[in-house]
């Protein structure tokens, strides 16, 4: 159904942005076969890689791909968790690596304006540079803003401020056709017919290609604290949490985590976390001005010791803030060379203390270590399926028996629960091919025709990340 890329192709994108941006050879595609997700059936090598400088360019090379029906998957910076930018094909990889300027941070209306392949990391620099905050926080910043746009990230700070969404104020995309287009602008309101802007964030690339991103900045808070908050086991820790929300409190960040992981991620690391010997902890991060902050924490630390909290811990300064926040991020890390896949279920607020009950019985069901933390007040789980257990707090090197049977049973009792409770099977991650099988456990046939028939209207040559969320 597909054409087929040959020499001729290559030697036409050759045309469009030079020699140098056109990646061929065996071992230099290999790292552009894959991205952060461990399942490796996902993994194929490119046809053919292309690295443009400008939206131009990348509309030359759209165009083309279009005119002879050749498949294209766009790439950030491949730490996606559902292999959202990996070909299924035979296909042209568009990586945006090359577009990474910040162009703009207009202090006036207080929004960025950056290209499409610009990592987080250097963002948050920028913007701090210039005395302002971005808050949304996914827990790998060496992503692109591109990306992030494209999959809607989260991450541990959404709860007060919200997600990628909730700051993307306009895109420059280039259609499936090669026209570019700019949705959304340096406004706030915008009531002017469909928003095609919310429709291109958290599309994974299956309806454009984001070349600019135009994106709303807020001051600094004065001060920052860290609470960590031991009990003794994970419901209890959980059950807490909407009396904080209720208490109209609004924390940046709070994240529940067992202490298995946080052992694992300790030895890692060589670090060490605030409390001992609890079996699970809230982490949780008030922002604001510095009286106010020292208010909060004490309000704070009374709900959770009403609620049978061991103890509340406080990390007031940047080094401690930030060993605890290196553990946190870091436990995918120290659980992936045993990890088989990451779950990123998302069901409301109050459910999660009962999801998370759940996920201990399916893991007693079918004798599987399956460490889960996550998001608390976002109501979003990331669930671990384990290919081993855990051994005098390491690793330990035997495989499950029955190892894919049971993943799957395990997946699919997660799955059809989330739904029960009015859940999501994606809250952050996306649906990439990772998650393709399982979209219709998540949503009804009828949303599922209508996304096709949006993807049709735009992509009707179905070449933009094709195989991707769903097949045509
Ligand atoms: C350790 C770790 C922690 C993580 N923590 C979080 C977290 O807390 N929250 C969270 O949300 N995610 C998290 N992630 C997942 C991942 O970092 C995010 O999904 C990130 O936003 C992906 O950005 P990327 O540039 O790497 O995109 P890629 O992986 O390259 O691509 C992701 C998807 O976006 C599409 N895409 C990429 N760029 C563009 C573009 N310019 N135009 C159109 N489509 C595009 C791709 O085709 C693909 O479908 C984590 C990943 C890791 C490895």
């Amino acid at each position: 159904m597909f054409g087929k890329i040959g020499n001729e192709i290559i030697n036409d994108l050759k045309a469009i942005i030079g020699d140098n941006n056109v990646i061929t050879e065996k071992e230099r595609l290999e790292d552009y076969s894959h991205d952060e997700t461990t399942t490796p059936e996902i993994r194929k090598y490119p046809a053919v890689v292309v690295k443009p400088v400008s939206a131009q360019q990348v509309s030359k090379i759209v165009e083309l791909a279009n005119e002879r029906k050749l498949p294209v998957s766009t790439r950030g910076a491949g730490t996606g968790l559902c292999g959202g930018c990996v070909p299924v094909y035979d296909e042209i990889v568009l990586s945006l690596e090359n577009m990474n300027r910040i162009i703009e941070i207009d202090r006036e209306n207080m929004m960025a304006t950056v290209e499409a392949g610009v990592p987080l990391m250097e963002f948050y620099e920028a913007v701090e540079k210039e005395g302002f905050f971005f808050p949304p926080h996914p827990g790998e910043e060496s992503a692109f803003i591109g990306g992030a746009a494209a999959t809607n990230a989260g991450g541990a700070r959404a709860v007060k401020h919200g997600v990628f969404r909730n700051f993307i104020r306009g895109l420059e995309v280039v259609l499936a056709d090669g026209s570019i287009i700019t949705v959304g602008g340096k406004f706030i309101k915008n009531s002017t017919g469909y928003s095609l802007l919310n429709l291109m964030i958290g599309s994974e690339g299956t309806l454009g290609v984001i070349t600019k991103v135009i994106i709303g900045l807020v001051p600094p808070p004065d001060v920052a604290y860290t609470l960590i908050v031991p009990f003794i086991n994970l419901h209890k820790a959980i059950r807490v949490v909407p009396e904080i929300i209720k208490s109209g409190i609004m924390p940046l960040a709070v994240e529940f985590i067992e202490q298995d992981v946080i052992t694992l991620s300790e030895n890692y690391l060589d670090k060490k976390w605030p409390g001992r010997n609890a079996g699970a902890y809230l982490m949780l991060i008030v922002d604001g001005m510095s009286d106010e902050v020292d208010r909060l924490s004490e309000r704070l630390a009374e709900i959770c010791m009403a609620h049978e909290a061991v103890d509340v811990l406080v990390a007031d300064n940047k080094q401690k803030q930030k060993d605890i926040m290196d553990i946190r991020s870091r436990i995918y890390e120290a659980l992936k060379p045993g990890l088989m896949e990451v779950i990123d279920i998302c069901v409301p607020r109050s459910e999660v203390a009962v999801f998370v009950d759940k996920i201990h019985e399916i893991s007693e069901k079918y004798g599987m270590w399956l460490p889960t933390f996550g998001h608390a007040a976002d109501g979003n789980i990331h669930t671990h399926i384990m290919k081993v257990g855990m051994k005098d707090d390491r690793l330990d090197d035997k495989e499950y028996e029955g190892l894919e049977e049971k993943a799957e049973k395990i997946k699919e009792a997660l799955y059809s629960y989330s739904r029960e409770v009015g859940g999501v099977i994606s809250g952050e991650h996306g649906i990439g091919t990772v998650k393709k099988p399982y979209l219709s456990m998540s949503l009804d046939e009828r949303q599922v025709e209508l996304m096709k028939s949006i993807k049709k209207a735009f992509d009707p040559n179905n070449i933009l990340n094709p195989g991707k969320i769903f097949d045509l």
